[in-house]
């Protein structure tokens, strides 16, 4: 047998690139064994010889990133699909409609001037509202998915998405007709409101 070494520490004779884990496995606790480690892997062969008996040896270093990685996706996610539902006035929606989807015409008025209702109101990155509009021509889209979210929504709703105080219209019209001015006129289908206001802030 050719290449044999002898063990520094129990004369046993061991092949040259088993000699690391022969005294890590068998003189753990030497008081020579770190030295001799350390001295050994100065030596070149023996750490490449080692490392096909250990392929799942994975670094600290490794585990931790990776533990980062899974901790940010976890935290990524949470935030995606929690904050916008405790951040928003109404929840948000898959944007299909599944409840159903009502367009609801508002007009504003202020002292007798057009006021242009954004589009976009209700939606931003990660979240569209039950309620939003996509244009600035104030067509209100109502688009709940679920039967618990499948309620009647009023023009003060609206306006908490859309962050206004409602405050106190000097006229009403619901599809032309004067009512008194309220927040809790309901959205439905089709219908047109005017709000007219002496003086509003867009
Ligand atoms: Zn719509
Ligand atoms: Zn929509």
């Amino acid at each position: 047998m050719a290449n044999m070494d002898r063990c520094p520490i129990c004369d046993v004779a061991v092949r040259p690139e088993n000699l690391i884990r022969h005294l890590n496995d068998i003189h753990p606790r030497h008081p020579d064994t770190a030295k001799l480690i350390e001295e050994l892997k100065a030596e070149p062969g023996r750490i490449a010889a080692r490392r096909p008996s250990q392929p799942f040896r994975l670094s600290r270093r490794l585990v931790s990133v990776i533990v980062v990685l899974i901790l940010v996706g976890v935290g990524g996610y949470y935030l995606v699909t929690n904050l916008p539902a405790g951040g928003t006035p109404l929840p948000c929606i898959s944007g299909t409609g599944s409840a159903y989807h009502w367009h609801t015409q508002l007009t504003i008025s202020s002292g007798g001037n057009p006021i242009t209702i954004p589009a976009n109101i209700g939606i931003s990155l990660t979240c569209m509202q039950i309620l939003h509009t996509h244009d600035s021509t104030g067509l209100i889209h109502i688009e709940p998915d679920t039967p618990e979210q499948a309620r009647i929504y009023t023009v003060g709703d609206f306006f908490h998405v859309w962050g206004k105080s409602f405050d106190t219209p000097s006229r009403m019209t619901v599809n032309g007709t004067a009512v008194s001015a309220s927040s809790n006129v309901g959205l439905y289908n089709n219908e047109a409101i005017v709000l007219e206001y002496a003086s509003f802030t867009p």
